[in-house]
């Protein structure tokens, strides 16, 4: 409110003061361009009286009405005021008529109900998450019992890779058990929708890495990398002692293999026993790749029958490891 509007406002004498204090309260309430003429301190050292016993006097014989605007809208207001800075302060921060005291209860309600709402939704959002995830960590500790194989899992990849999680029924039939085993593994969700005859497949977007992990532990526990190369083995066969007839082993015994030996699926191997000593014998196995490579004779160069060098390596001291 600027200090050149004019301040309508009304001082209403009560209680029949005597002239001298109807003059120091028509001084005190009296206001021009702005600003009260007198202030309290000042007349309290005119009237010789203290500040305290001035609002009383003020209080006992006047009442103020301020006649102000809506703080919102242009609606006129009676303020009832007691003082000074009472008149100032509502001049300051005018107050809100009726209509805009609801408008505004209104409005509040409205951003508390929004407030609320968005909470809601985010607490929703964040119980669903922690489901899902929960789903899913109980669904790893299914996994690390229930192995799925290479295949499947390799399967599942190139279908994330490639494939839209909605596919057609048919593509899911012709792969209904590699989505069935993950789905029974809770890895995977599967909407079937056969009327539309699609499926929706879903899946937490750790999967990939998780079966791309299993296949490279696959990979390595069938093929070691650094699995020591081998040209022979050789065993002491010990005679069995309690020997009776053909339904007992002629030698028995055991033995400790002391390193990881890699015998790979398919490697064709040549077998002597020899006779030793107390009636025990000596086992070699040798891969008979070694044998060629070792004389430096590939089978498409060596005329002879396989039989003659097989048991020319046998018969050969040099080739005896006892
Ligand atoms: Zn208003």
């Amino acid at each position: 409110m600027d200090n050149t509007q004019e301040i309508n406002y009304s001082v209403i004498i009560k209680n029949n003061p005597d002239k001298e204090t109807l003059y120091l309260v028509n001084s005190y309430w009296s206001y021009k361009k702005g600003e009260f003429e007198n202030k309290p301190k000042q007349l309290s050292n005119n009237y010789n009286i203290s500040l305290h016993d001035l609002f009383l006097t003020i209080k006992e014989y006047s009442d103020v009405c301020l006649e102000c605007n809506c703080g919102a809208c242009n609606e006129i207001l009676k303020q009832e005021v007691t003082s000074q800075t009472h008149f100032l302060s509502t001049l300051r921060n005018l107050p809100l008529c009726e209509e805009c005291i609801d408008k505004q209860r209104l409005k509040q309600d409205e951003e508390n109900k929004r407030l609320i709402e968005i909470r809601r939704k985010e607490h929703e959002l964040a119980e669903i998450k922690y489901q899902q995830q929960t789903a899913f960590n109980s669904a790893i500790e299914r996994y690390k019992e229930t192995r799925i194989h290479e295949d499947e899992a390799r399967f599942m990849i190139h279908f994330i890779n490639t494939c839209p999680n909605r596919i057609s029924l048919s593509y899911y039939n012709e792969n209904y058990l590699n989505f069935y085993k993950l789905k029974l593994l809770e890895l995977i969700h599967i909407e079937e929708n056969f009327a539309n005859e699609y499926v929706v497949i879903s899946y937490p977007e750790e999967l990939k890495d998780l079966l791309l992990c299993e296949i490279k532990q696959e990979s390595l526990a069938s093929k070691p990398t650094n699995a020591n190369t081998w040209s022979r083995l050789s065993f002491l066969l010990e005679k069995n002692k309690t020997y009776r007839n053909i339904h007992t082993p002629r030698f028995s015994g055991t033995l400790l293999i002391k390193e990881d030996v890699y015998l790979e699926k398919g490697t064709k191997c040549l077998y002597g026993v020899w006779d030793r000593d107390h009636d025990d014998a000596w086992l070699t196995l040798t891969p008979t790749s070694d044998i060629i490579v070792a004389k430096n004779k590939p089978i498409h160069k060596e005329p002879e029958h396989i039989a003659n060098i097989l048991n020319r390596f046998l018969d050969n001291p040099e080739n005896r490891d006892y």
